[in-house]
């Protein structure tokens, strides 16, 4: 085979988290509702309906613009989309062509060999969702709750070199969105869909071929898998001597192939032209710097501060910043130990560990823990200064997510503190007894003193953990006589 190299670019669409949809005040959650009980007359498309934009959505669009670095256009325009489909009640999709939100911009993915990689982002534009087909086997029903969500589409350029860097950069995409609070980006629930397309041409060559779009790729797997597969199949059919042609194709996962599905559609077949129902979109300046000093740290930034402020590893720091949730959990659980001079490597572990575990077993979300960041810090002091041992721990770890109760009462309650372990306890009697004969002896020729002070001795063997019952206990059988 020859040498080929692939070059792939990415369209993503994501829903956005708004109250309504789009253009109407129809539920932008109606994940689960009845079919078509979260319609009115505008989703439907009824004779003389009207849009009105959803500001939160452009609000939306613009923050996810700021994050991926691009220009925020002043003047964005509604465009129709037109084609047929029975799933688009309008015979149109209103969208973005000419004028987008924002274009221009870029995002970093560290790239297989482990440097950095700067993706262009080409354009993100603001877009409605279409209905959800059914296909049955001898029908096919349409769920029109769907139609009309928000949905933001974010296109790169075709700088992607491998189906490895295509998942990394979906992976660090989902993650900039959720750290944005703007979508679930869920692949599994649709919230989060890409394409991709693909084309090969011979290793250092500057010309690009034909390329391929390749759809319905519902998981980071699907992504990697069929964009593997396609860069095979196109270089057969080059080695072959045969032209790559134009196509959809859809991704099969059930047969791990991509399927032929239409010749693809060129951006004239669509007729776009301006919305007429919709004013052409302001974008205040002013309002652009406002969003942009109200987003948060991004995940490669809070990585990076991770790494130089906490000295954590760079798989740590990336292991905690994938989710904002945890990553803020960790910073506040940080500063109340840093209170009780635990060092933020020592939370890490205790988060990456034992916690994970305790979210995983519970299949839970960190906000479901009852477990705040200062009783954790408590904890993890309890077990650094070994006032309780790392399996106490664990059990106070898993009754604090039980009960929400603060470790130092666990600790107390359940005695943990306190070594009342009786097998523990004969051991450290024993030996104390068989190093002192002399003493042995004086007790029992009547000095019953020397009783207090092997209580002592054993206290300091055990920091004051002992439990004095059954100590005194022990002591009064192997003293006897
Ligand atoms: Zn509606």
């Amino acid at each position: 085979m020859a040498d080929y190299q692939a070059i792939i670019g990415m369209e993503v669409h994501a829903q956005l988290l708004t109250r309504s949809k789009m253009f109407c005040g129809c539920s932008a959650d109606a994940f689960g509702a009845q079919p078509n009980t979260n319609v009115c007359p505008v989703c439907l498309a009824l004779p003389g309906a009207l849009p009105v934009a959803n500001r939160r959505a452009v609000e939306q669009t613009v923050t996810v613009g700021l994050a991926l670095n691009c220009q925020i256009n002043e003047t964005a325009v509604f465009s129709r989309k037109n084609y047929f489909y029975p799933d688009l009640p309008k015979g149109y999709q209103i969208s973005m062509y000419d004028f987008p939100l924002c274009q221009h911009g870029w995002v970093e993915i560290e790239s297989p060999d482990g440097a950095q990689k700067r993706i262009r982002i080409r354009r993100v534009h603001l877009e409605e969702d279409t209905a959800k087909s059914y296909h049955m086997v001898e029908r096919t029903l349409v769920d029109f709750n769907r139609a009309g969500l928000p949905l933001i589409e974010i296109v790169t350029e075709p700088d992607l070199r491998s189906p490895e860097e295509a998942r990394q950069y979906l992976m660090g995409l989902r993650t900039v969105l959720r750290y944005l609070g703007v979508s679930s980006a869920d692949m599994e629930k649709g919230a989060m869909r890409c394409e991709a397309n693909v084309s090969l041409r011979p290793a250092g060559s500057d010309e690009l071929g034909t390329k391929v779009e390749v759809k319905n790729l519902n998981s980071f797997r699907a992504v990697k898998q069929a964009l593997a597969y396609e860069i095979e199949r196109q270089a057969e059919a080059l080695d072959a001597g045969q032209r790559v042609r134009q196509v959809t194709m859809g991704w099969s996962e059930a047969r791990g192939q991509t399927v032929e599905q239409r010749a693809k559609e060129e951006s004239e077949d669509y007729r776009y032209f301006p919305e007429p129902d919709l004013p052409r979109l302001q974008v205040a300046p002013a309002w652009v710097e406002e969003l942009r000093a109200a987003l948060p740290e991004m995940p490669d930034v809070l990585q990076k501060r991770f790494v130089a402020e906490y000295g954590l590893s760079p798989l740590e720091a990336s292991v905690l910043v994938d989710d904002r949730n945890v990553a803020d959990y960790f910073i506040r659980t940080t500063e109340a130990a840093v209170e009780r001079a635990i060092p933020p490597r020592i939370v890490a572990n205790w988060i990456t560990g034992d916690f994970f575990r305790l979210l995983k077993a519970r299949d839970g979300e960190i906000s479901d823990l009852q477990i705040t960041p200062a009783a954790l810090a408590e904890l993890i002091r309890l077990v650094e200064r070994q006032e309780i041992t790392a399996s106490s721990g664990k059990t106070v770890l898993e009754e604090m997510a039980a009960t929400g109760r603060p470790p130092g009462e666990i600790v107390r309650e359940r005695r943990l503190g306190q070594i009342s372990d009786q097998e523990v306890l004969d051991q450290i009697v024993g030996e104390l007894i068989a190093a002192h004969p002399e003493e042995v002896a004086t007790y029992r020729a009547g000095k019953e003193t020397v009783l207090q002070w092997f209580m002592g001795q054993v206290m300091r063997a055990t920091r004051g953990k002992a439990d004095p019952q059954v100590v005194l206990s022990l002591l009064e059988e192997k003293l006897k006589p």
